[in-house]
């Protein structure tokens, strides 16, 4: 844990870890068990196509707008376990320059 930081209980308004996560981080074959259909994969494809899916990027499904993803229902697992207050959210929320 860093120091002695205000708690971070909501993932509301921010986003900030989809916000450096380029593309859906499927584990190989995830997609297709979470049956996410062929177009919502395009975008990503054509990321990893164009050699960005280690580049800071904000999420091929990430709403800068709503700062929320746009297929939640189908997020990856790795979405899924990243817990919001970790070290790894605080990391995630400086990198983007959300205070604390
Ligand atoms: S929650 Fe959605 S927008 Fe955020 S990294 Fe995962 S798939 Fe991308």
């Amino acid at each position: 844990m860093i120091g002695r930081l205000p708690l971070i209980d909501s993932c509301d308004d921010c986003g900030a870890c989809c916000m450096r996560t380029p593309v859906p981080p499927f584990e190989p074959g995830e997609e297709t068990v979470r049956s996410v259909p062929a177009e919502l994969l395009q975008p990503a494809h054509e990321r990893i196509a164009a050699d960005q899916h280690f580049d800071p990027l904000p999420c091929v499904w990430f709403d800068e707008t709503a700062r929320a993803c746009r297929h939640y229902d189908l997020r990856p697992a790795a979405c899924r376990r990243f817990e919001v207050g970790t070290d790894a959210c605080r990391m995630a929320r400086r990198e983007v320059g959300i205070d604390i």
